[in-house]
């Protein structure tokens, strides 16, 4: 049977303002770095992309070189909007990137001119769309001039095949300059994208957030339950269908050490005082962060969106849970 949106979607979630912007967007966005490609399976996708789509999530975050193979995650995503989602467009800030290695030679990576623009026209032609929500540069380029990397993200919006632009994986210098530079081309930089979470805080070390609020952009962390390590998921041991014990080249059985896990489990024990699970606790904590607008989670399976979106019933932390959580990472 055809799709029909959830009638009550918009109760439960909730929508933040990005940064000095027009733009409010759900506090949980969902990623397709993973789970979406060629070699997942397409039923679940379906079902994880409607289940996000009726439980308020209105984000939806994809990259050129999504999948495994690259390219294969925008791909999946055309097909969910040409079969489900297409009367929902208006409803939806679909974002894409392009920066990391897509095509061969000297064009398909980084942060030219010719590479951004031709990217995003690939992008669009392998979702299906006229434009995108959100157009982001992936990574810092050390060698294209930034203000040719920030015309390229211009020309995007002044195309009308991008109605916003971000940046991510930036220091909070190059994101200061970014947005200089672009409120000079007659563009707002919206958002910056950033790795952050309990087990990671190195952006909020580096000032990132003072930038990002002095620019006016919003923030919105990846990894924020650093790629399941903080769902308490690893605690007993490597599971058989988690992301470690697969190919990821990003999440390794190495990656998963008795230091990290010692962490995770106090966290736990913290998070079931207050009623949460680990994973729900992990994403309260970054969303309690007032500059972050939305919070990136990844899911394999409908059951993991569903527990994860849950997080949102408890957002605040009393200033001694913060006291505890930082003795408990300065270990
Ligand atoms: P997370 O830290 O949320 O990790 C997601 C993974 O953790 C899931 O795929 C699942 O893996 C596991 N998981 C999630 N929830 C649960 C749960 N409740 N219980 C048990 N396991 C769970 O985020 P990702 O690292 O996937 O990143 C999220 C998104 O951020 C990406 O999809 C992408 O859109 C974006 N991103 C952007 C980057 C950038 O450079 N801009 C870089 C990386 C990501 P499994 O079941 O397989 O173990």
């Amino acid at each position: 049977p055809p799709y029909v949106a959830d009638e009550g979607r918009y109760e439960d979630m909730e929508y933040r303002r990005c940064g000095k912007s027009g733009l409010k967007l759900s506090a949980v966005s969902l990623g397709y770095w993973h789970n979406f490609g060629t070699y997942d399976q397409y039923e679940t996708a379906r079902a994880v992309t409607r289940r996000a789509f009726d439980l308020g999530i209105t984000v939806f975050d994809l990259a050129n070189n999504y999948g495994p193979p690259a390219g294969s995650a925008e791909e999946t995503f055309g097909r969910l909007m040409r079969e489900d989602m297409h009367p929902y467009r208006d409803e939806m800030v679909i974002t894409t990137k392009a920066g990391y290695t897509m095509w061969p030679g000297p064009y398909g990576d980084f942060g030219s001119r010719k590479s951004l623009l031709a990217s995003l026209d690939q992008s669009l032609k392998r979702m299906g769309l006229d434009y995108v929500d959100i157009f982001y540069h992936h990574r810092m380029d050390p060698e294209t001039p930034l203000e040719e990397t920030m015309g390229a993200l211009a020309q995007a919006v002044k195309s009308g095949k991008a109605l916003y632009v971000g940046i991510s994986n930036y220091s909070p210098e190059k994101a200061a300059e970014a947005s200089a530079l672009l409120k000079d081309m007659g563009v707002h930089c919206l958002i910056c994208q950033s790795r952050y979470s309990l087990l990671d805080t190195h952006i909020e070390k580096a000032g990132l957030f003072d930038t990002l609020q002095k620019c006016g952009m919003g923030a919105t962390a990846f990894s924020p339950l650093a790629q399941g390590l903080l769902t308490g998921k690893y605690n007993n041991g490597i599971p058989e269908d988690s992301r470690a014990a697969g190919e990821s080249v990003f999440l390794k059985k190495e990656n998963v050490t008795p230091e990290i896990i010692e962490k995770v489990v106090a966290l736990g024990k913290m998070a079931a005082r207050r009623g949460q699970t680990t994973a729900q606790f992990a994403l309260a904590w970054v969303l309690h962060q007032p500059v972050m607008t939305s919070v990136l989670i990844g899911a394999s399976r409908v059951s993991q969106l569903e527990e994860n979106v849950g997080a949102l019933k408890n957002l605040s932390f009393t200033k001694d849970e913060l006291k505890e959580i930082d003795q408990i990472l300065k270990k």
